[in-house]
């Protein structure tokens, strides 16, 4: 054996023995998965790789009203034919878990065209998206603006929809944003003093007041930002999880899918009516329940 392949049978072996002492796996029963894993692990030089930390956005959108072509008032049936404009995203806000600013753009010369391009910069970076009402208008609406630039969006991206998360769980009079955030007694949505005409002003008004109307456009959809996250913090015990932070930073055993923590305990046991055993565990920190197997549970005592 050469100096230098006799280093490199010192690191095979290394690197099996940490591996073994960190899965609690036998050297007998390992199998080629975990060869993968030790490679890649002697690849990273004996050093863990930091996970990347995961990345969550809440966002909103403000949408243009469109334009229709109609014989007059009343109640009817508007066909696309009568439709001679697009839905346009006027002004989009967002802003990054653990970040402390919110970020807003606005439409240039009343087209969407630069938003939505610097939009998907952050949109396609996120792990998992936040917002109200979100799986069935803002997340669809992004979707429908990049496929007609043809630009890459992320359609499989997870997403936490509060509103239909809150449906879930709560029976409330009214599951409008405004309506909940008052239930909680936070700050509240402001409201829209000039209902439609904020919408008029911006899309069809003068120079001077699509100016004013833009500026109270940008700081209700920052403000609904924050707003959503205040709501996202303070109701998160209660709903699901879409995605497992935890799994996401590679931490294996039983692991919470909110905030990544291994300080978990057994909430209490369960049984589908099939007869699988089913633990509902809970996160020291954040108080968020969630369900692992009872194969996953024993494996972790
Ligand atoms: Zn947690």
């Amino acid at each position: 054996m050469t100096g230098e392949s006799k280093k490199e049978s010192r690191t095979n072996k290394q690197a099996i023995i940490d591996y073994v002492a960190e899965t609690g796996k036998s050297l007998n029963d390992l199998k080629v998965t975990d060869l993968v894993q030790i490679t890649k692990n002697k690849a990273l030089g004996g050093k863990k790789k930091k996970a990347a930390p995961i990345r969550i956005l809440t966002y909103d959108i403000e949408t243009s009203l469109v334009e229709a072509q109609l014989w007059g008032s009343g109640k009817q049936y508007v066909g696309h034919d009568a439709i001679t404009t697009e839905t346009q995203i006027i002004t989009v806000a967002w802003k990054w878990l653990g970040e402390d600013k919110v970020n807003a753009l606005k439409w240039k010369k009343r087209n969407d065209k630069t938003l939505v391009k610097k939009f998907l910069e952050e949109y396609n970076q996120a792990d998992m998206v936040i917002g109200w009402n979100n799986n069935s208008f803002d997340n669809k609406i992004v979707h429908s603006r990049a496929m007609k630039y043809n630009f890459t969006v992320n359609t499989l991206v997870k997403s936490f929809d509060i509103m239909r998360q809150v449906k879930k769980v709560f029976r409330l009079p009214s599951y409008s944003m405004a309506y909940v955030s008052k239930y909680l007694g936070l700050a509240g949505k402001l409201s829209y003093g000039g209902g439609i005409r904020m919408w008029k002003d911006i899309q069809w008004g003068p120079k001077a007041d699509e100016k004013a109307a833009m500026q109270t456009m940008i700081a209700y959809n920052v403000q609904d930002v924050a707003l959503t996250e205040e709501i996202y913090f303070k109701l998160r015990k209660y709903l699901g999880n879409v995605i497992n932070v935890g799994a996401h930073r590679g931490k294996e055993g039983i692991v919470c899918p909110n905030c990544g923590s291994k300080k978990v305990k057994l909430d209490h046991s369960t049984t589908t009516a099939a007869g699988t055993i089913q633990r509902v565990m809970s996160c020291k920190k954040d108080k968020v329940k969630f369900k692992v197997t009872n194969s996953k549970y024993l494996k972790s005592l």
